[in-house]
């Protein structure tokens, strides 16, 4: 084997996703893509608000533009920029150098959990979880733990004080919730502080909150708590992938609460791996959300879509928790093998990504950043999806 014996195994996940894309682009091409309908990508669809168009013509047309490196952790006035409007949204006051500007979420993950981490420790997150997670601590040298959720997919904190241990280093929540759609309320916040500060003291050492929140603009009836008002050991991270739908500009960032233990040392950190990672994030769209905070896409497209999806599934016998937050719905695979449903949904051109792969076997996501049209059209298929494999 000429790559690394670790990075062999990841490659292997990674072509088993591929296949599954390969797959579907298969079908794409023998049917028609507007005859596939393809719930199986978390690619937000819904355009960018128009402020964010004016916004970069007037910085394209600025003729003192820089195309420069930036400082690692970012432009110094963007990352006020950003410390003052969280400061706003949390009620409490930030200093732009606990905030580290970084390419996307994935960017501010990797960055945090490289800063954190010594190799072996444990980074414990719930389950259902976001896969990407998987890579985060691959990179970080992390082992991924989980701990189950409970039957709405909300916190089982007495779970997750059993489950809890000396090697545990970081607690990983991401709320709105990829998959679920759970939004994790201030009482559930509250309980797991108490638990991570008992921890904390109990093994001597310092368990820090990381809170990955991309979703938190995209919600239905339900707030999202601040995290930073419930635990001060919390590291915020975000993006405006799907707030401003820029998945692919890769802009984001990481927030350290300004009473975390070492904040200034674990903000530099993170700072010095972003060097190390990527440099910095991508200047020209740093500019641009400067100029953009508190913009957000119109939530109320997806909120109709789920709410056409989930009387269309409903009333094809699916069950599920409604969401309360981001763009996914979890159903209950009606048969126990979530790989074999999936199969069966693609035999009616659906595509969606079984459970197994977020540690929720038994359970199928969809995700509806998809027109209304291919929810609305798609119903027939998951009907009768449920009458192959329960009949009658
Ligand atoms: N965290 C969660 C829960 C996600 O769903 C995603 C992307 O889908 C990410 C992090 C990474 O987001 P970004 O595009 O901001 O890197």
């Amino acid at each position: 084997m000429t790559i690394a014996d670790n990075m062999a195994v990841m490659v292997e996940k990674a072509s088993m996703i591929r296949k599954m894309f390969e797959e579907g682009a298969k079908l794409k091409a023998i049917h028609g893509a507007e005859n596939v309908f393809d719930f199986s990508l978390g690619n937000p669809d819904v355009p960018p608000p128009p402020e964010f168009k004016k916004v970069l013509r007037e910085l394209v047309n600025d003729d003192t533009l820089s195309h420069g490196y930036t400082p690692s952790p970012g432009y110094p006035h963007v990352r006020q920029a950003v410390a003052e409007h969280l400061g706003k949204e949390h009620g409490i006051e930030f200093a732009p150098e606990l905030v580290i500007m970084t390419v996307g979420a994935a960017g501010a993950l990797n960055d945090i959990l490289k800063a954190l981490i010594n190799p072996g420790e444990q980074v414990l997150t719930p389950s259902p979880y976001f896969v990407g997670y998987n890579q985060y601590c691959f990179v970080a040298g992390a082992s991924l733990e989980t701990t189950a959720c409970d039957a709405k997919f909300h916190l089982d904190l007495g779970k997750i004080e059993g489950d809890i241990n000396e090697s545990t280093r970081v607690f990983l929540i991401n709320s709105p919730n990829n998959p679920t759609g759970a939004i994790y309320s201030t009482e559930e916040l509250a309980g797991l502080s108490d638990i991570l500060e008992k921890a904390s003291q109990k093994f001597g050492r310092r368990i820090y909150l990381v809170s990955d929140e991309p979703y938190r603009k995209i919600t239905y009836d339900a707030e999202v708590p601040s995290v930073f008002q419930a635990y001060p050991h919390t590291i915020l991270v975000s993006s405006y992938s799907k707030e401003l739908s820029l998945a692919g500009e890769r802009i984001g960032y990481l927030a350290v609460h300004p009473e975390a233990e070492a904040a200034e040392l674990v903000a530099g950190a993170a700072a010095v791996a972003n060097t190390m990672y990527c440099v910095n994030a991508p200047s020209l769209i740093q500019l641009a959300i400067a100029k953009l905070q508190g913009v957000s896409v119109d939530a109320s497209i997806y909120r109709r879509r789920r709410d056409k999806l989930c009387a269309g599934l409903s009333e094809a016998g699916y069950e599920f928790n409604v969401p309360e937050g981001a763009f996914y719905l979890f159903p209950k695979s009606p048969i126990p093998d979530d790989v074999e449903f999936i199969n069966r949904l693609k035999e009616e051109l659906i595509l969606a990504v079984p459970g197994v792969g977020f540690g929720a076997p038994g359970y199928f996501r969809l995700s509806y950043a998809v027109p209304d049209d291919t929810i609305t059209r798609s119903f027939a298929g998951f009907q009768r999806a449920m009458e192959k494999v329960k009949p009658g």
